[in-house]
């Protein structure tokens, strides 16, 4: 099927790695220029040329921290009029909210909340001239269902998610629609660290640990990288005007709800 995206320009941060690298990828297939963001530049150099082995698209590489205004800015040279907007970050670290001082919520904030939104800013009035723009938000399952360590996450991630419903709105009437993608448990090197982990504190091998994690997910499994790539498309095909500011989850059936 094709989506209708040939030719067109995407800017997708933090896409050296995981999630950003899968929505950079399955863009690509479908024929999207794609310029993507990492902090460090063997891996991006490593995603960029994988990209370009699995999918002949063009690809450039913008190495910088998308949570400061020179990384931003660095993405944004390098793709100055993107018609898709892939907004992501590392997400920030769990704990107590007793231990965490207003540094910590600044810099979850910076991260998850401000850049995704400095960037629409800076993007969204040349979408709205061409008439054409996809703007996606990878945020978590959290904003729907918080999980209690990850409060600075489920804090920052629900700000953006508020801020954006009604900028969703605003932008809708010039095809530019913003949508964010709600990851569940996905196997991407960030879960199998984690999951790694929390395998040595329970005295179990990964494989039992990845056995015990999944048995609460319906689908029985963590998700591939490459089904929310694809979703990503989903979201960006030139058919999918009338999604306006929704929050799609990607979570196996984990959150259970009968409605949204
Ligand atoms: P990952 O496998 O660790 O990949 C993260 C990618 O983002 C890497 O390419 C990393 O490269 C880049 N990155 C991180 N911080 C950055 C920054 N400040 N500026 C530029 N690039 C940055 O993580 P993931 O699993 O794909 O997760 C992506 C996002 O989804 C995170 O916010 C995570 O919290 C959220 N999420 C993931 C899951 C899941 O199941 N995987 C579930 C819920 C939410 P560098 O380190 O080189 O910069």
């Amino acid at each position: 099927m094709d989506v209708g995206l040939k030719g067109r320009r995407a800017l997708v941060c933090a896409a050296s790695k995981g999630l950003g690298l899968a929505c950079a990828t399955s863009l690509a297939r479908e024929g999207v220029a794609v310029t993507i963001t990492g902090r460090t530049l063997a891996t991006l150099e490593s995603a960029a040329a994988a990209i370009l082995k699995q999918t002949g698209a063009q690809v450039t590489i913008a190495p910088g921290d998308i949570a400061t205004p020179e990384g931003r800015a660095a993405a944004l040279a390098a793709c100055p009029e993107p018609d898709i907007l892939v907004n992501n970050a590392g997400g920030p670290p769990p704990g107590d909210f007793r231990d965490w001082q207003r540094e910590d919520w600044i810099k979850a904030l910076d991260a998850n909340m401000l850049a995704p939104i400095e960037l629409i800013k800076a993007v969204v009035d040349g979408m709205i001239g061409r008439r054409f723009g996809r703007i996606v938000n990878i945020t978590s399952s959290a904003v729907k269902s918080p999980i209690p360590t990850l409060g600075l996450s489920n804090g920052a991630r629900s700000g953006l998610t508020g801020f954006l419903g009604g900028l969703a709105r605003q932008v809708a009437p010039n095809n530019v629609t913003i949508n964010n993608l709600l990851p569940g448990s996905f196997l991407t090197d960030r879960l199998r660290s984690t999951n790694a982990a929390e395998a040595r504190e329970n005295g179990r091998t990964p494989e039992e640990e990845m056995a015990e994690s999944t048995r609460a997910i319906p689908a029985g499994r963590f998700g591939d990288p490459s089904e929310f790539g694809e979703a990503c498309v989903f979201l960006c095909a030139a058919s999918s005007g009338y999604i306006v500011g929704q929050n799609l989850l990607l979570d196996g059936g984990a959150f259970r709800a009968s409605f949204g």
